[in-house]
């Protein structure tokens, strides 16, 4: 996985299982050393080029909903395992809908204790946003550059006091997303994992992304909806990223959630009520179907 050899997918949503994953129903049942899963998960990037995907599935409904998942890893080309891309409104084909139909994976290929999946799912998530703080685009080197060299109506937009105003605010922001992003990786390198304060460089990256995006394309006025990099690469950017930076906001967790991992975990304010606590999985009310 590290040299890219194998290309793996992160097999976790399903249709009424996002921000609250813990929540999912792929079933995942013993039969003598295998397991036989069936179910649906969603918006799993990449699916369709992955030899292998770490799936998290339900194997006990009578305890509550975090006590009864186990992760799984599973060979993406075998029997059972369906793949079917979803087009986005950029023209992309980012993720799929993958579906199980009696998709049988060996105990072999268990990661974790049966019903210790939670654990092993929150050491991904929180790698996941250490790594999506440190990918993502957050829009602002193109925009500096941007500002060095474009004119509109014959003066430079650096002579701008509002473009000037916002290059300054997120400079900053930029700035403190690199320290903070290379505060983690130095952690990570040490042996530790990332903390709940990966959510930070997510929130902030992804909103600065897309607000960098918008205002941009507002600037080039008309322009700003060619999508063509033949017929202008700066304006193709920064419209492809209008289009796609929406998602940024919801990879990983939506900005609403990375609010409250912050609030919970990182300030020590008061958890969010949760119906759902301590009741058994099967136990509790869902809606018809
Ligand atoms: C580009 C992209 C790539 C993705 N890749 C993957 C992948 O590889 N694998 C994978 O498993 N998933 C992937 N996802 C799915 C992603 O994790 C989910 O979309 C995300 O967690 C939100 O879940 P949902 O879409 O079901 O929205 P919902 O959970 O239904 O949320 C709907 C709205 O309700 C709000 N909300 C929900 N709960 C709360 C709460 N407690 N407090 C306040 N507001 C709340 C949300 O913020 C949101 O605005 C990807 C998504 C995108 C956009």
């Amino acid at each position: 996985m590290a040299s890219a050899e194998d290309v793996w997918c992160q097999l976790f949503s399903e249709p009424s299982a996002g921000s609250d994953v813990a929540g999912l129903r792929t079933r995942a049942d013993k039969n003598g050393d295998d397991w036989t899963l069936n179910g649906q998960k969603i918006w799993t990037s990449g699916a369709q080029y992955s030899d292998y995907g770490v799936v998290l599935t339900r194997t006990d409904p009578t305890v509550s909903k975090y006590r009864g998942l186990t992760l799984f890893m599973i060979d993406m080309r075998q029997p059972g395992v369906e793949v079917r891309p979803i087009k986005q409104m950029d023209g992309g084909q980012h993720f799929n809908e993958v579906f199980f139909h009696d998709a049988v994976v060996p105990d072999s290929y268990r990661l974790g204790d049966v019903g210790g999946g939670w654990t092993g799912a929150l050491t991904i998530l929180m790698s996941e946003r250490l790594a999506i703080s440190g990918v993502q685009p957050t829009g602002f080197p193109q925009f500096l550059d941007l500002v060095k060299s474009l004119e509109l109506d014959g003066q430079p937009i650096a002579n701008d006091p509002i473009v000037r105003d916002r290059l300054a605010s997120w400079y900053s922001q930029y700035a403190g997303l690199q320290a903070l992003y290379k505060r983690m990786l130095t952690a990570v390198a040490k042996g530790g994992i990332a903390g709940a304060e990966a959510s930070m460089g997510k929130l902030v990256g992804a909103v600065m992304n897309q607000e960098i995006a918008n205002f941009t394309c507002q600037l080039f006025g008309p322009a700003g909806i060619i999508l063509d990099p033949e017929i202008s690469p700066e304006r193709a950017h920064f419209e492809e990223q209008v289009l796609f930076s929406p998602g940024v906001r919801l990879a990983g967790g939506t900005d609403e959630v990375m609010r409250n991992i912050l609030a919970e975990q990182v300030l020590g304010l008061p958890q969010e009520p949760r119906a759902d606590k301590g009741i058994a999985f099967q136990d509790i009310p869902t809606g018809p179907g």
